[in-house]
């Protein structure tokens, strides 16, 4: 049969995901009167919660602000249980808000989208799913995320061994038997932060396979109850307006009164830094990186907090030369992601832990018997593979995306990825990321920025207007300033001294850049609201934007 004759469904929008933004996005969507249709790899909603199954999985930034903001409803009907939700709590508030709206109803399970072909005559995305399936859009949102395509290194032999070795970011849905194994975890950033202590809990004995050493400061999780949930509900609104304008998107609540750092590091003395630095130490979580102005672009500003949480791994791991393995070397301390641990580095006091450097016993390769690094077969009956993800790019470089002229994503993006805003790429007509790289995304709540980016997109398709034809892209030009600037930005930090996710590091040929817009949520709405008023100065707009022309006039 010739594929005209096949009935291709066509909607308005099509969106790529059901995590958060992705769900968000087909609420907004669905509430406008758009036809739209989401696709999800997964056989349920939550995204990244719903693929990160790994033992001591939980979300680092507070549960009472790592929620949605864009219903007063749910927000007052969903109750957290703790400090830091769980994996499981996560997938069940993303299903409950799911419920809520009737999302599933244009929600379409187990359907990968392979690839999304632009068709200049019809102005439409072609969009195939792997089973073969094919639908066109007028505009394609691409919301899979910034930490979801796994990163599984290549290494000799990884096919012999015999027994099970899952990674943390695609943890099967059964489980993996650990109690009574003899187990090796690979890597050791905020996955493996967390996996380790459960892991070391059950398991006959643990390996740990160390490359980078993490900076990890105590969560301090507990239970949260209805009288303190309560409290903040109160005024909800006026915690999201906080923060907003707080230093990436979250106050950690006991410091709702400092949401953004006033001062140096070096402008205070050593007694009133240390006082800071214990209060947030006390207090647990991420809330250091607000702590002072500098941390992120002085040297010895940030020298400061480093050797700080030095001398706190230092008390927390009773052996001096296997602290000294776990105490960061050759990075500025938050330029690779802040871990936030329970009992982290007090698992390696255990009898049955064993930590070993792979700088100085690299891996060489995988055998049926287990890992063999430096010389010595470290035998296992599992290994867990905690090596991260191919961020911001990877999930939209599996899918074969190709715009004007059939010039795929992966080639505009070979020198470097380049995105105007984070959220479109010139040559790629109506098609937007969310969270994309070049937005704040990794810095910035991503919850929070997803329902802004959704509501940004909305006002784009009402201003485009109805005429089918219509398509808007940034010019070359507008994509051009905005990595000047977001790279200028990351050039005045510290970032670019680490090798990290955020520069793309990670990933063998990526090329080096900073993958996050550094200059702040305020600044980044200020420069998406400018470049679509008075007339979308910085897009190429073709067909007939009765709306966009109206804007100009
Ligand atoms: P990650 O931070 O990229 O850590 C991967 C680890 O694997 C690193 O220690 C890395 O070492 C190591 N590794 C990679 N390839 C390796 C190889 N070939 N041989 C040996 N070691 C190798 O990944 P992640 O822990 O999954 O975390 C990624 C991000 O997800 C985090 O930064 C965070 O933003 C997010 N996350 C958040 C939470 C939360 O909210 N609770 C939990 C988990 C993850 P190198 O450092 O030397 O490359």
């Amino acid at each position: 049969m010739k594929e005209d004759a096949v009935a291709v469904r066509e909607f308005e929008v099509v969106i790529v995901g059901a995590g958060f933004a992705g769900l968000h996005m087909l609420y907004r969507a669905r509430k406008k009167g758009l036809s739209v249709r989401l696709y999800e790899a997964g056989s349920g909603v939550g995204g990244t919660w719903y693929w990160n199954r790994y033992p001591g999985a939980r979300v680092d930034i507070e549960s009472m602000e790592y929620s949605y903001s864009f219903s007063e409803e749910v927000q007052q009907e969903w109750k957290w249980t703790e400090r830091y939700s769980p994996q499981p709590e996560l997938v069940r508030y993303a299903e409950f808000v799911a419920d809520k709206f009737d999302l599933k109803r244009d929600i379409q399970f187990d359907s990968r989208v392979a690839s999304a072909v632009f068709d200049e005559q019809t102005a439409r995305w072609e969009i195939r799913l792997q089973s073969g399936e094919q639908v066109r859009a007028r505009f394609c949102i691409m919301a899979t995320g910034l930490l979801s395509a796994p990163n599984k290194p290549k290494i000799e032999g990884i096919e012999s061994f015999a027994g099970p070795q899952p990674q943390t970011s695609l943890w099967p849905k059964e489980g993996v038997a650990l109690e009574g194994k003899r187990v090796v975890v690979i890597g050791t950033g905020s996955s493996a932060v967390q996996a380790i202590p459960e892991i070391a809990k059950v398991a006959s004995h643990l390996t740990v396979l160390q490359r980078t050493p993490a900076y990890a400061i105590p969560a301090r999780n507990h239970a949260i109850d209805d009288v303190y949930q309560d409290k903040i509900k109160a005024d909800y609104t006026g915690l999201r307006e906080i923060e907003k304008n707080a230093f990436g998107g979250f106050v950690s609540l006991s410091f709702m009164d400092r949401p953004v750092p006033t001062k140096s590091a070096l402008e205070v003395d050593e007694e009133e830094r240390i006082a800071e630095y214990d209060t947030r130490w006390a207090a647990g979580g991420l809330s250091f990186y607000a702590t002072f102005t500098d941390l992120l672009f002085s040297k010895d500003a940030n020298e400061t907090l480093a050797d700080y949480v030095k001398a706190k791994i230092r008390e927390r791991v009773k052996d001096p030369e296997t602290a000294e393995k776990l105490i960061p070397k050759d990075y500025p301390i938050l330029t690779k992601r802040l871990c936030a641990d329970t009992n982290y580095y007090e698992t390696y006091n255990r009898e049955n832990v064993t930590l070993v450097d792979l700088r100085m016993n690299p891996i060489e390769r995988i055998t049926p018997a287990g890992v063999v690094a430096g010389g010595t077969l470290h035998e296992c009956d599992v290994i867990v593979w905690a090596t991260g993800f191919d961020a911001m790019s990877g999930a939209l470089d599996r899918v074969d995306i190709r715009g004007r002229g059939g010039r795929r994503l992966k080639d505009h993006w070979s020198e470097g990825l380049r995105t105007f805003l984070g959220l479109m790429c010139a040559g790629f007509p109506n098609m937007v990321y969310m969270n994309g790289p070049g937005s704040p995304s990794a810095f910035f709540h991503p919850i929070l920025l997803g329902e802004y980016q959704g509501e940004w997109i909305e006002q784009v398709i009402d201003d485009l207007g109805a005429d089918p034809r219509a398509t808007l892209e940034p010019r070359a030009e507008s994509e051009d300033e905005w990595q000047r600037h977001s790279d200028e930005l990351a050039s005045l930090s510290l970032f670019p001294a680490a090798k990290s996710w955020y520069m793309g590091d990670n990933i063998p040929g990526k090329p080096r850049r900073m993958l996050v817009y550094l200059g702040s949520f305020a600044s980044y709405r200020q420069h998406c609201e400018e470049a679509v008023a008075n007339g979308y100065p910085k897009f190429r707009i073709e067909g007939r934007p009765a709306s966009v022309a109206a804007v100009a006039s």
